[in-house]
């Protein structure tokens, strides 16, 4: 069994996908060909944002994005505790400190009290010039964005939205990548939207912030003349070959696969709600299932299903093992487990369990029949 299985996406897809392989080396436009710019068009679109800016990865996404609000030393920005480490990474590397905020154990996304009470944290330092907040939509769900946005206007602060493995998800209709300032989004071959290969978009509404980001991801070059360099810019953009796949996947996630997905995620919640902790999706909120990640009792029991579950031949995976408060590269700034106690419970009881559009009822009974040792 695969954890996500992308063969059997690729069995579906097979034909357009090939086409649409073949269609690029016969143009020999490799780097922001043609079917990029449809890709924008359409994804824009779907999100419903004014633009969408492709470029190499999510990572370089989140950069992108910082940089246009020049974000560097001596900025906070706020991001969850609990993701992957490029929410964070991507303020470091920029010289910005990232401040990180504990999640709600129910959504495992940013707690908004916790966020304002690390505003305030860092307002009564007063050593660092908080700047913007980075939410995660973790697993699929879109982060609590009726609290963060209201929060970010009290503070004056910008919002960057994190849909690296948000893509596809709403609150009321309102997709993800269009909450905030700037969303940015990942096309790594396991988010919900993915290539083969690395990838990744910044979505805006403003046309200057869209004219800049076509410069940033081009070494800051100017519109007219491309030897022509108005700032320091980096080298990320997408390839053909990646948007002409991502075009018959777009098209697919749309048609289907989102509903599966979400179909799969109720086979699951109905045989496992009452033994384990599964997944919250908030009223109104739809996830597109990046993970489902339920939480045994403990680090002993879950230790123990994923022993379980392995024996039978079942893929899990833990996200994630640890805060990033705990990660190395963030030990010189001294952050206490006990400002994080629901990343922490979290990392100790969560499991994610297959999880794909193409998951089939009968897998779904195996996996909880393991999990649940039936
Ligand atoms: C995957 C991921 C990223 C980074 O995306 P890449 O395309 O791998 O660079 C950023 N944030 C989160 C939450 C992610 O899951």
């Amino acid at each position: 069994m695969q954890f996500r299985d992308l063969k059997a996406q690729y069995s579906a897809l097979k034909p357009e996908i090939d086409a649409g392989i073949e269609a690029v080396i016969n143009s020999s436009a490799f780097i922001l060909g043609k079917p990029v710019a449809e890709l924008e068009t359409r994804l824009a679109e779907y999100v419903g944002r004014k633009h969408c800016v492709s470029c190499g990865n999510g990572t370089d996404a989140l950069q992108l994005s910082l940089m246009i609000w020049g974000v560097g030393p001596g900025d906070a920005v706020f991001t969850s505790d609990f993701t992957y480490f490029a929410s964070a990474g991507s303020t470091s590397i920029l010289g910005g400190t990232p401040v990180l905020v504990d999640i709600d154990l129910n959504t495992f996304n940013m707690s908004p009290d916790a966020l304002e009470a690390q505003i305030q944290r860092v307002l009564r330092e007063g050593k660092l010039n908080p700047k913007a907040i980075v939410p995660v939509d973790l697993f699929g769900q879109p982060a609590d964005y009726d609290r963060i946005l209201p929060i970010a206007e009290k503070y004056g602060l910008k919002v960057l939205e994190d849909a690296a493995q948000g893509f596809g998800g709403y609150i009321r209709g309102k997709r993800a990548c269009s909450f905030g300032d700037l969303s940015a989004t990942s096309f790594f071959p396991a988010k919900p939207l993915g290539c083969y290969g690395d990838g990744g978009a910044v979505f805006t509404d403003d046309d200057e912030i869209d004219a800049r980001l076509r410069s940033l991801r081009a070494q800051g070059k100017s519109p007219a003349d491309k030897y022509d360099n108005r700032e320091i810019g980096m080298n990320s953009r997408l390839d053909s070959l990646q948007a002409a796949i991502l075009l018959p996947k777009l098209r697919a996630f749309i048609d289907y696969e989102l509903d599966a997905v979400n179909r799969a995620a109720d086979w699951y919640t109905a045989r496992l709600k009452d033994r384990v902790v599964t997944p919250t999706v908030l009223p109104g909120f739809l996830s597109s299932w990046a993970q489902y990640t339920v939480l045994l009792e403990d680090k002993a029991s879950r230790d123990a299903a994923q022993s379980r579950l392995k024996a039978r031949g079942i893929p899990s995976m833990i996200y994630y093992p640890r805060g990033l408060h705990q990660q190395e590269a963030y030990q010189w700034m001294g952050l206490e487990d006990s400002m994080y106690p629901n990343t922490l419970e979290a990392s100790r009881r969560c499991l994610s369990l297959p999880m794909h559009p193409y998951l089939k009822e009968e897998d779904v009974e195996m996996i909880c029949g393991a999990l649940l040792s039936l």
